[in-house]
Formats: structure tokens, C-alpha cells, sequence
């Protein structure tokens, strides 16, 4: 017999299978990345299924080879109720963007609290939440050992404002620097409200209330990082809830 688990757990989204199963996927503080089966959860009461965004300490069965770990029993930690639909729909980007991580066996811990500080920083959050998300989004690059550094220019190496980047490469460049690259072809130029964000960004929950987002600020900062992991990592970074809370905006 199998030695049981005992995990504390940030559960990250769920997905039904077959008549009354669960299938969950969950960042434990010492096991990571975890996906989660629990049979027959959803003929029980409500007040126990499991909720993404909440916290629970979980009982679980390990995994036999190939299979998931399997669910024994749950109790609530946590529960994180979101009011406005945009924090709440900010907090599934979040951990829509946990989920598509490799964390290693080190780094658990280091994730998993990350992402619970986001979560509930955004709990009472009375302003533009998608900022917060960019800065996780910041953090975890930075976790994942890629340098992207905001405020520094790409040419002249000095701290200024963002001016514009370069789409193959995703560098960032200041203003001056933009007006002396050669051959500039992909080059996009930020809209002040982009310049400004990027800028905050890393200290960026003292500037939330000064910012109203367009839409188009919303993509073309979502374009950057895209083409920032595709210039670094060599794939996409699709999110799909990301594509939905851009719908609250106009
Ligand atoms: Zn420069």
C-alpha cells in the first residue's frame, strides 16, 4: 500500500469526467503541478466539490504509474470570492498561466506562494486589475530564468521609459535608441499608456488607480509578451482566459 499524500493545495481549474467524477488540476505547496481525479464528487453535497481559486489541504492517494493522483479527502482553507467579474476573470488568468509551467522540485513552494499572493492581493482590489497579471507574468519570466528587464533600454543599456521593442527579439528600446536602429522593421512603437505601464510595472500597485485601459493598450501589451516568448522560449503563450477578459474591455 502506497503511503498517502497530505498537500496543501491552490486548486487551479477543474473539468468534469463522466457521470460524477471531478478531474483537477491543482499547485500543491510541496508536490507542485498536480492533477487530481476525485470519483464520484460530484453526486456529493455541494458545500464539497472543489472550487478553483481556494485553498485546501488535500489526502491523496499517489499516482500509479501513468494514472492521477487520486482524491481521499478535502477541507477547505480558503475560499476566495471574487465581487467584480474582472478580478475574478484576472485571478483564472493566473492560474491558466500557472498551469502551462515546468517548476522544478525546488521551486514549488516558491510558485505556489506567488501565485496565493496574487490571488488575494486581487481579492480587494478596487482597480484595474490586469496589471497585477502582468507583473506575475513579469515574475514568473523571471523565475524561469529569462531575463526581461523593464526600464532598461536594449541599445544604450540606461534606465529610461519603453519606447518601443522589436518584434522578432522582443528587445525594448527608449526613445533615442529607437531613432538610430537600422533597418527597424517589426519595430512597434508603445502608445503612452503602454510606455507608462511598463515602466510601473514592477512597483505597479501604487500606480493602479492612475490607470484606465483601452483595449488596444490591453493587446498591445499581450502582443509584447507574446512575442516575447516566442522570441525566448520558441512557443506561444496562449491563454484562454486571457482572450475572455479582454471582452470586459472596450
Ligand atoms: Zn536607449
Amino acid at each position: 500500500m502506497n503511503k498517502l499524500i497530505k498537500d496543501t493545495v491552490t486548486i487551479l481549474n477543474t473539468y468534469p469526467y463522466s457521470d460524477s467524477s471531478l478531474i483537477v488540476k491543482a499547485i500543491a505547496k510541496e508536490n507542485g503541478l498536480i492533477d487530481i481525479i476525485a470519483k464520484g464528487i460530484r453526486k456529493k453535497s455541494d458545500s464539497f466539490i472543489l472550487q478553483a481559486l481556494n485553498d485546501y489541504e488535500l489526502t491523496l492517494y499517489p499516482p500509479r504509474e501513468g494514472e492521477l493522483h487520486l482524491l481521499k479527502e478535502s477541507s477547505l482553507l480558503k475560499e476566495r470570492h471574487y465581487e467584480g467579474a474582472k478580478n475574478w476573470a484576472t485571478a483564472l488568468c493566473g492560474a491558466e498561466l500557472m498551469q502551462k509551467q515546468i517548476i522544478s522540485n525546488d521551486e514549488h513552494l516558491l510558485y505556489f506562494e506567488l501565485l496565493g499572493s496574487f490571488l488575494d492581493f486581487l481579492l480587494s482590489l478596487d482597480a484595474e486589475p490586469l496589471p497585477v497579471f502582468w507583473r506575475l507574468l513579469n515574475r514568473i519570466i523571471h523565475l524561469q530564468g529569462l531575463a526581461l528587464t523593464t526600464c532598461i533600454c536594449s541599445g544604450c543599456k540606461e534606465q529610461k521609459p519603453e519606447y518601443a521593442y522589436t518584434k522578432h527579439d522582443a528587445q525594448l528600446y527608449c526613445r533615442e535608441c529607437t531613432h538610430n536602429l537600422t533597418l527597424p522593421k517589426d519595430l512597434h512603437i508603445f502608445s503612452e499608456e503602454a510606455s507608462r505601464i511598463f515602466y510601473h510595472l514592477d512597483h505597479i500597485g501604487n500606480h493602479l488607480s492612475e490607470i484606465r485601459l483601452a483595449k488596444s493598450t490591453i493587446q498591445e501589451i499581450n502582443d509584447f509578451y507574446s512575442d516575447y516568448y516566442l522570441a525566448h522560449n520558441r512557443k506561444t503563450l496562449k491563454l484562454k482566459s486571457l482572450s475572455v477578459l479582454e471582452q470586459f474591455y472596450l
